[in-house]
This record gives structure tokens, sequence and C-alpha cells, in this order.
């Protein structure tokens, strides 16, 4: 499997950096090679993980703009088989300096075509409907729509689907719609139940199995720059990515993916140029 995912809702706070985080590294550690993009200026993803957004010297806007190479802006992280081009606020003016220029849908397209050393690459989208998500609807192959549960849910997804179809119509025929991941439900209200039939009697089997619960530990993990896998795999948060990850993969949802030792050792004591090793080194 080769695939290009977007992870995208227009709405801020919907759970894409999270997910993107911890999906990312549960299916690094079923041992994918998974590329991260963080196409966010605010740069969550990218300082979730644990990287330093203003040490970094090249990132994704120097990518997308400057012809920097590859190997120049991605970055190993602490997870093996992880790795991420970071974000950081650089990235704030680059629609604006798009806006004029020809093919600048295809920007980030054409940049991922110079990559193809990963089986899975996400893109954490900005919560926009801007010429970075249109940029990472034309570079992928699917959208992953992570929905929140609560009351509105459905109402700005509608502008999504909408942009969505043009993509696919003007730019991009191929794309698909990999799931709608619904996120931070609260089982303890009737309001999530209710939410959750709403979104599933539109999306069908579109919908996840797996729905992310809220967790205040998936909460706390970013602030220390790891990802939940790390932080507390013994959490329900973890628990729910690890079957996200296994149900993506088309595997078994009981058997669980257990990181070794190994795979998540560098994360205490690394130091930053270990932790900035660059992928081709
Ligand atoms: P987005 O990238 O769509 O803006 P985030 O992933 O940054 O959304 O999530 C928004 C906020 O909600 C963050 O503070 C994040 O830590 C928190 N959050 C996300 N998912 C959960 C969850 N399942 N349980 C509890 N808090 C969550
Ligand atoms: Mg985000």
């Amino acid at each position: 499997m080769k695939k290009i995912i977007a992870i995208c809702n227009q709405k801020g706070g919907t759970g894409k950096t999270t997910t993107a985080i911890n999906l990312s590294s549960y299916l690094a550690i079923a041992g994918k090679r998974v590329l991260l993009i963080d196409l966010d200026p605010q740069g969550n993803a990218t300082s979730g993980l644990g990287i330093d957004k203003q040490k970094i010297n090249n990132n994704i806007y120097h990518a997308l703009v400057d012809n920097v190479k590859p190997e120049q802006v991605i970055y190993q992280t602490n997870i093996q088989n992880l790795y991420l081009i970071p974000s950081n606020v650089d990235l704030s003016g680059l629609e604006i300096e798009l806006a004029s220029q020809l093919g600048r849908e295809f920007f980030l397209k054409n940049f991922l075509q110079l990559i193809d050393n990963h089986e899975i690459t996400l893109i954490d989208c900005p919560p926009s409907l801007g010429l970075l998500t249109v940029n990472a609807l034309c570079a992928a192959n699917s959208v992953l729509i992570p929905v929140q549960c609560e009351f509105y849910a459905l109402e700005g997804i509608t502008q999504l689907l909408k942009t969505f179809e043009l993509v696919k119509k003007n730019l991009n025929p191929g794309l698909e719609v990999e799931g709608v991941l619904l996120t931070m439900a609260d089982y303890r209200t009737n309001l999530a139940r209710e939410v959750i039939d709403e979104i599933r009697s539109y999306f069908k089997d579109k919908v996840y199995k797996s729905i992310i619960p809220r967790n205040v530990r998936l909460t706390e993990a970013p602030s220390f720059g790891k990802p939940i896998v790390v932080y507390d795999p013994n959490s329900i948060g973890a628990k729910k990515y690890q079957e996200l990850a296994q149900e993506i993969l088309g595997e078994e949802l009981n058997s669980n993916i257990k990181p070794s030792q190994e795979q998540i050792a560098a994360t205490e004591d690394v130091t930053i140029e270990n932790k900035y090793e660059d992928c081709n080194r």
C-alpha cells in the first residue's frame, strides 16, 4: 500500500493534529515507513512530536517555495520509521505568495513526486479551505475527516465536501474519502450518541468503527512533545488510535500493536542533533 492521506476539516479543534501525530506513530510502529507533513502554520504537529519549530533550518515552506531538496526538510522523529516535514509560522504568508502563481494548486504534489521512500504519507491540514488545503487535496489519494462529536458537527462538513468535489472534478479525479473519524466522543452524554448516529447515517460505511473518546492524556501528550504511544500507551486514547491504525491497515482489531523499546527508545535523552538526523543520512 502506498498512500497519501490528507487529514482535513476546515474547522479548528476537530482533532486533525492529534490524529496526524498519533495515527502516524502507530502506523510507523506497525512497521510502515511513514512521512508526516505538517501543513499548518501553527506547527502543532511539529511541536507535538518534540521538534522545536524555532530551531529547525528548513521546513515545508522552504520545500514548497525555495526548491530545497527533500533530504533537507525531512527529519527523523523519535519513533522508528516516522519522519516529519515540519512547519512553522513561515508558512502563514504562503497562500498569498502562491495566489498569483501558475499551477499554484500543485506545489505540494510536485514536491512529493521527488520523494518515494515512504509507504504512507499523512498531511496535517490547517483549519481552512484555502490554498494550502487545496494543495493537500491535489497531492493526496484520499481524505481523512476528523469530526468532533458535537451538535453542529455536520454543518461545516458540507463546505468541506463541496471543496472535495470541486477538487476531484477539476484537479485530482482520483481523490477519495478515506474515512470519517469521530473524535472527542463523550459517552456520558446522549448527545454524543445522537451525533454518532447522525454522522453514521450520512457517511454510512465511510465512518471508522474506531471512535476516539475524549481523553485528557491525549491533550497532555503534545505539551511534552510526545505522541500518546510514548506518553501513555495504556491510556484509552492510545488504545483507540492504535485500533484506528489497525483498521486502516486492514488488520484484526484485537491484535495489539505493541511498540518495542527499540522503536521508541530514543525518546528520553535524545540530543537535538540526533533528533534532527535526516532520513537519508
Ligand atoms: P485541530 O488540529 O483539528 O485543530 P487538535 O488535534 O489540535 O485539533 O485538537 C484540538 C484540541 O483538542 C487540542 O488541545 C487537543 O489536545 C485536544 N484534543 C484532541 N483530541 C482529543 C481527545 N480525543 N480527547 C481530549 N482532547 C483532545
Ligand atoms: Mg491542527
